[in-house]
């Protein structure tokens, strides 16, 4: 590879919406999306749904009170 002719490349951190980080390598500094293997439906499916409305404290409440 001859220097300078290529676009700077190298670790760049990628922000998601949900709070996720991880690197990645880009020419970018920092990525903001949407979206990542971590929040997306595509891979979790109906969690966000299931875990709507509660569900989870009272699994919680419930493990607590069996103490
Ligand atoms: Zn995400």
């Amino acid at each position: 590879m001859k220097e300078g002719i290529h676009p700077k490349y190298g670790k760049s951190v990628v922000r998601c919406a949900c709070g996720e980080t991880f690197e990645t390598g880009a020419t970018k500094e920092a990525i903001s999306v949407d979206v990542c293997s971590k929040c997306h439906p595509f891979y979790t499916g109906r969690q966000k749904l299931v875990d709507t409305g509660g569900r989870v404290d009272k699994f919680r409440r419930r493990m607590e009170r069996q103490k």
